[in-house]
């Protein structure tokens, strides 16, 4: 056991174009992916290697797709290796040619190039693992104030939804309190209106009468069909249009109301059929200055064995869309933290959930419970309501008058999340994707605080690996996105790379290596608070499983980077994997201390190369 690569900390602070959307027969050719500079054009390219150029990637500038038929590719990838080569060649004398006209071969002017895998299917669905029987809740009688106040809203608002009053996580009559505490911001009158949801999933039933009046057509995409509609075709394609019902359900006479029912909802279709990476890419940008918010119910499989992250050109469409989305303010994207707990999960080994661009959700029951399904880890920011304790979410389904009673995990968890954001939007339409990450922070309400999960931070906060900040609170959320100031620039504090060449020693001792950020690197670096800390590893090891890695900051705090997992038997270490954590997350005021951070790295005692200790 030897670590060979090193730790790089990041601290991030504060301070429709459908793009390529052609189907792409991989049985007989070959596709490339490649990033042009400005001064190169795809056609010069394609001439250059008598390739054809397929299109643009999505909305990423300058990254196109070009193909071959598969008897020339082999050329074609001594070409790319050749290419890569001289770029770094020419990295290294420090002379940078190509697109100033010092360099006559137009190759030059490729930045990047990737041949592309065939299309996989590599995401799943968060639909709850075990189906839970249903309930025994009659036993409890309703609280009669709350079915006071229930009528009230009802009548106020015009509500006569017919499931409106199951729909427990708007309103709880049985367990006063745990709802999103939304009634008063429709009561505001903030239901939605301006705001659109992408949920990118397996489908939007458009003709469902509860979905028609918000369906968003240009916002939304089919990517499995290469077709604008993104209609439920499979038998099992519910997921996302339940998912929908839960932030957009309009109020009428059918079924219940989703959170922003004024909001409109598009429907992105990309989990029915084998994807790429480049349809990907250009399905969480799509009609990115139209759709506001992406609600992603999916990821890597849950299995506790998986650690997989989107590729690179996924990974640069979710950077894309912050930068470039919503007019420059960022979509926002919204992400279940997954369902693995049983098997050991954690959602530091999902490459999206632990992305700093994604709002990652897990779940709360009814009865205000941990599920047994939900994920734990640093990554996650907040905890919405979902299926356990005998009840799930009820919404809408298939079907033009077709509701369901049992959506949950931590699918149902992130929409409801992503519906209150909405909400936020509607009322602060300038919120950029950071605002929204420190009104999550500002306003979640800690639950079951004498669970023992809970750090006290040195801002005042409480964090949890289990419960993020803790529960989304709609009308908090709402209330103080009114008069919130908005964050200035990110800025960035990047460390070289550590190197620590030293074995992990067996047992509970660990590794410990320690890095220190200066107040005047701090500075330097123009962060004035901390947000996000990343910590990207390489360990060579021989079960990937048993290692184990914490971050633990001056004032005392602990991110659990990394825990062991009984399930990964991968036979290595990690390479090039990033970390996140939100734990570390501080507002009011700078100081040195608050800013460096050690980092523990330990080899769980109770696992070593696959046997029990
Ligand atoms: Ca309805
Ligand atoms: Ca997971």
């Amino acid at each position: 056991m030897r670590i060979v690569g090193g730790v790089a900390a990041t601290l991030g602070l504060a301070g429709a174009v459908s793009g390529n959307l052609h189907p792409r027969s991989q049985e007989t050719r070959d596709f490339f992916a490649l990033h042009l500079d400005g001064a190169t054009s795809p056609s010069h390219i394609a001439r250059a290697l008598g390739a054809r150029h397929e299109g643009q990637i999505g909305e990423l500038d300058g990254h196109h797709t070009f193909s071959l038929p598969r008897e020339q590719t082999a050329e074609f990838d001594t070409l790319l290796d050749d290419l890569r080569t001289k770029r770094k060649l020419r990295r290294r004398s420090g002379n940078d040619v190509g697109s100033d006209g010092t360099s006559d071969d137009p190759l030059d002017g490729v930045l990047w190039s990737h041949k592309l895998a065939p299309a996989r299917q590599r995401l799943q669905k968060r639909i709850p693992p075990v189906s839970v029987p249903y309930p025994s809740l009659e036993k409890k009688s309703a609280d009669a104030k709350i079915v006071e106040f229930q009528s009230h809203a009802m009548s106020t608002l015009g509500i006569k939804d017919p499931i409106f009053r199951e729909q427990w996580h708007l309103v709880n009559t049985l367990q006063p309190g745990h709802d999103l505490n939304v009634t008063g911001v429709w009561l505001d009158g903030i239901t939605g209106a301006g705001i659109a949801t992408a949920v990118v999933d397996d489908g939007l039933d458009m003709d469902s009468r509860d979905l028609k009046p918000n369906y968003f057509a240009e916002g939304s995409f089919d990517f499995n069909e290469g077709t604008p509609e993104p209609r439920p075709r499979l038998y099992d394609d519910k997921h996302g249009t339940r998912c929908c019902g839960e932030i957009a359900a309009s109020k009428n006479d059918v079924c219940g109301v989703g959170v922003a029912y004024d909001s409109k909802i598009s429907g992105i279709r990309i989990l029915s059929k084998p994807i790429d990476d480049v349809d990907e890419a250009a399905a969480i940008n799509y009609a990115y200055q139209k759709n506001d918010i992406y609600s992603c119910s999916w990821g890597p499989p849950d299995d506790g064995a998986t650690m997989d992250a989107p590729g690179i050109l996924i990974k640069r469409a979710m950077t894309n869309g912050v930068q470039k989305g919503r007019d420059g303010k960022g979509s926002i994207f919204v992400f279940a933290a997954g369902n693995g707990a049983q098997f050991g999960d954690n959602c530091n080994f999902d490459g999206y959930t632990n992305s700093i661009y994604s709002i990652t959700v897990g779940a709360i029951d009814r009865e205000g419970n941990h599920p047994t399904y939900s994920e734990s880890c640093s990554a996650q920011l907040v905890v919405a309501y979902s299926s356990g304790s005998g009840d799930a979410i009820h919404t809408t389904d298939v079907g033009s008058n077709k509701c369901y009673n049992g959506h949950g995990g931590t699918s149902a968890a992130g929409p409801l999340a992503a519906g209150s954001v909405a909400l936020a939007l509607s009322a602060r339409p300038e919120l950029t994707w950071r605002d929204l990450q420190y009104l999550m922070v500002e306003t979640a309400i800690p639950v079951s605080e004498d669970d023992n999960s809970w750090q006290e931070l040195p801002s005042g906060r409480k964090f949890s690996h289990d419960w993020g900040f803790g529960k989304v609170d709609t009308y908090n959320l709402v209330q103080r996105a009114r008069t919130w100031d908005l964050v200035k620039p990110q800025a960035w504090f990047n460390s070289p790379w550590l190197r620590v060449h030293l074995e992990i020693p067996q047992g509970d001792k660990g590794l410990l290596s320690r890095y220190t950020v200066t107040a005047e690197q701090a500075k330097a670096a123009n962060m004035a608070q901390l947000e996000h800390v990343t910590v990207t590893m390489n360990v060579n090891h021989t079960r990937r499983g048993d290692i184990s890695v914490d971050l633990r900051s001056p004032a005392g705090i602990v991110s659990h980077l990394s825990v062991s997992r009984e399930s990964d038997n991968h036979p290595g270490g990690y390479e090039d994997w990033t970390f996140m954590s939100v734990a570390h997350w501080y507002v009011p005021r700078l100081s040195a201390c608050d800013l460096s951070a050690n980092s523990y790295l330990g080899v769980n005692p109770l696992w070593v190369n696959g046997q029990s200790l």
